[in-house]
C-alpha cells in the first residue's frame, strides 16, 4: 500500500521522496539537477534499526537510543543517499547563530571522531568530500547551494535562528569567505513544522517584530485561538530573510512536507511531545576523496557507542 503523505498546504513538488533499498529519504528537485557537483538529502523516519520512540531511522546522537543501532542507522542511511559516514561533519546544536567553515580536516567530527568545537548551529564549506549534517525534529533546515564558486551552507533554524537571521549570515559568511554573490544561491527550506501546526506565545511575536516590520510581521504570524496565541510561519520568516540578504525569488524552494503533519514519516518534537528521535539534514560537495582505512579503524564504532 502506498505510504499517505500529507503535503501542506498542497503539493508544489518541491520535495522529492526517494527509496534505496531499505531506507526511505528526501531530496530536493532544485539541487537534484546538480547532482555531478552535490548530495543533497533529508533523512526520513524509514529504514533503520532503532526501536520504540525512536523508530526507525534515529539519526540523534544526544538520546538515550541504543548507540550500536544509531550507528547502523547512519551506516545506512549514508549508503542510501551514497556517501561515506566517515566524511560526516556534525555539531551539538543549541539554537544560537554560530556557523562553522568546515574543512576536510573536520571530516567524521562529532560522529566518528571526537569533536573540538561545540555549539554550532551552521556550517558552510568549499572543500569537496566534506557531509555537512544537521539534525532536526520540527525547526527548519536550511540548504544554501553557490553553483557559481561552488561552496555550499547548512543552517538549523528553529524559531531562535530565525530571529537571529541565521540563514542570512551564513550568505554573508560565504560571501565573505568563498566571493559567493546572494544572487547565485540556490536555497532549500527542508521538512520541518507549518504555520498551521506551530502555535506559539505571544513573546514570540514581540521577539519577531524587532527583526520584522509590520507587514512582513502580517506575512509571518496568523492570530491564533484566542489573544495571547498566534500561528508562527518560520518558512515565509526565513524566505523573507533570504530575499533581504539578496536572494533571487526564483532560487527560494519552499518544502511542501510538514513533519508534524506526517509523525508516522518524519520525527515531530510537537506532535511526540518531545519523546522523538531526530532526522539529519544531509549536504556534500563531490567528490568524495578515496577512503583512508587506516585514519578511522580505531575510532569506529565505539566513538558513537561510548557517547
Ligand atoms: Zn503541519
Amino acid at each position: 500500500m502506498a505510504e499517505k503523505i500529507i503535503y501542506t498546504p498542497q503539493k508544489n513538488n518541491e520535495t522529492k521522496l526517494r527509496k534505496k533499498e531499505r531506507v526511505t529519504y528526501i531530496t530536493f528537485p532544485a539541487l537534484d539537477q546538480y547532482q555531478e557537483k552535490l548530495v543533497n538529502a533529508f533523512s526520513t523516519r524509514k529504514g533503520g534499526f532503532s526501536k520504540g520512540i525512536y523508530k526507525s531511522m534515529n539519526l540523534g546522537l544526544n538520546n538515550d537510543d541504543d548507540g550500536e543501532n544509531v550507528f547502523f542507522n547512519y551506516r545506512e542511511f549514508s549508503k542510501a543517499i551514497g556517501i561515506n559516514y566517515n566524511n560526516i561533519v556534525i555539531s551539538r546544536q543549541e539554537h544560537t547563530t554560530n556557523i562553522r567553515i568546515a574543512t576536510a580536516e573536520d571530516r567524521g567530527k562529532g560522529l566518528v571522531k571526537p569533536r573540538d568545537y561545540d555549539a554550532v548551529d551552521g556550517f558552510i564549506t568549499n572543500e569537496p568530500g566534506v557531509a555537512l549534517c544537521l539534525l532536526f525534529a520540527d525547526c527548519v533546515p536550511v540548504y544554501l547551494f553557490d553553483p557559481r564558486q561552488e561552496a555550499i551552507g547548512l543552517v538549523h533554524s528553529g524559531w531562535k535562528g530565525t530571529v537571529g537571521q541565521i540563514s542570512s549570515k551564513a550568505i554573508g559568511m560565504m560571501q565573505k569567505t568563498y566571493g559567493t554573490k546572494a544572487e547565485d544561491v540556490i536555497c532549500c527550506i527542508g521538512p520541518s513544522i507549518c504555520q498551521e501546526c506551530y502555535e506559539v506565545s505571544a513573546d514570540l511575536f514581540e521577539s519577531f517584530s524587532k527583526e520584522y516590520d509590520a507587514a512582513e510581521m502580517k506575512q509571518i504570524f496568523m492570530t491564533g485561538k484566542d489573544e495571547e496565541h498566534y500561528q508562527l510561519d518560520l518558512w515565509k520568516a526565513i524566505e523573507i530573510t533570504l530575499l533581504k540578504a539578496g536572494v533571487r525569488a526564483e532560487n527560494i524552494h519552499v518544502t511542501d512536507i510538514c513533519t508534524n503533519h506526517n509523525p508516522d514519516l518524519l520525527f515531530s518534537h510537537r506532535f511526540t511531545k518531545g519523546k522523538r528521535g531526530n532526522l539529519a539534514a544531509v549536504l556534500m560537495l563531490k567528490p568524495e576523496p578515496p577512503e583512508d582505512p587506516e585514519l578511522f579503524k580505531n575510532l569506529l564504532p565505539s566513538f558513537i557507542i561510548n557517547k
